[in-house]
């Protein structure tokens, strides 16, 4: 027994081995992937089931590794965080996804708004307005046709410099919205301050809502946005009886497997062909 014992803590040890180098590798790379070209965007549309219409989409980067092949954001964003690589892989993010929707505008292909996810790291260097004024400007995108995902991390974290910053991107004209929203350290308090147009409420909680206790969170989450005049989003639609009870509930704008993965951007230009956008 202690002979397995003495094996097992080896494997353990080396299983965090392995980790730290893959994480070593990971956070090396990354640092080159945004010249190298490897990164790119996926859209994954939101859906409007009661009027059957696209209303929006959402960005979001991917990682193509030249060994590893694509590596998960799960993976990567944090580490992108930590180093603060995120700033400018946001900055390419911005510009790429701009450029892109002004492309589709103009080739009459959607005329839709697309969110961004911003990271609390983004915003603590303060220069986030002006990013978003670059990326709006170099692509000369209507500014109403970008929006900005926040999670409750960032509207928590020095409350007073947070609103005064997204002030001045509503000033700019683009939508803010609260991603996530029910699984941070909310927040209800202060939720009415904060100049945001949108809830998005949790995958979590659409997954098993099948369970009343959940039902009841989604009712609220719904309750608490159309007080607040607060367009509310479900994330992680994937079956018919949640589209169901949503929309039963007053939720109509769904974004999740059941109406699209994620797809590159030949892939949703064909989607918009074959969803007649
Ligand atoms: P998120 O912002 O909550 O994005 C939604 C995630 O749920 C995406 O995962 C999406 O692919 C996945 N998803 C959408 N619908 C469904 C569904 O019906 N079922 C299931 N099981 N999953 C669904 P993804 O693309 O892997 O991104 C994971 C997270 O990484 C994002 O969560 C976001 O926090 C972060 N992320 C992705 N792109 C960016 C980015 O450009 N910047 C920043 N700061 N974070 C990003
Ligand atoms: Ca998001
Ligand atoms: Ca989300
Ligand atoms: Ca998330």
């Amino acid at each position: 027994a202690k002979e397995l014992g003495r094996n097992q803590y080896r494997l353990f040890d080396e299983e965090i081995d392995r980790q730290y180098v893959r994480r070593m590798e990971l956070e090396r790379d990354l640092r080159k992937a945004l010249a190298n070209e490897e990164l790119f965007v996926c859209y994954q549309p939101k859906w409007d089931a009661k009027e059957n219409r696209l209303i929006g989409l959402e960005a979001l980067m991917r990682w193509r590794h030249p060994e590893l092949g694509l590596v998960s954001p799960a993976e990567f964003i944090p580490i992108a965080e930590e180093t603060g690589l995120i700033v400018p892989m946001t900055r390419w993010m911005l510009r790429d996804v701009c450029a892109q929707n002004r492309n589709w505008q103009k080739r009459r292909m959607a005329n839709v708004r697309i969110s961004v996810n911003m990271s609390i790291r983004v915003f603590e260097g303060g220069a986030l307005a002006q990013m978003v004024h670059d990326a709006l400007e170099s692509s000369n995108l209507d500014p109403s046709l970008l929006e900005l995902e926040i999670t409750e991390s960032i509207a928590m974290q020095e409350v007073a410099d947070t609103v005064e910053q997204l002030q001045q991107l509503r000033a700019l004209g683009v939508h803010v919205s609260m991603d996530d929203f029910g699984t941070g350290y909310s927040s209800l308090g202060s939720l009415d301050e904060l100049p945001i147009d949108v809830l998005k409420i949790d995958q979590s909680f659409v997954r098993q809502s099948a369970m009343e206790s959940k039902q009841a969170i989604i009712s609220t989450i719904i309750a608490i946005a159309g007080h607040l005049k607060l367009q509310v989003v479900a994330e992680g639609v994937e079956t018919q009886e949640q589209i169901e009870f949503l929309l039963s509930r007053g939720c109509s704008i769904m974004q999740g497997y059941y109406y699209g993965k994620p797809m590159d951007t030949k892939s949703i230009e064909q989607w918009f062909m074959d969803n007649q956008v």
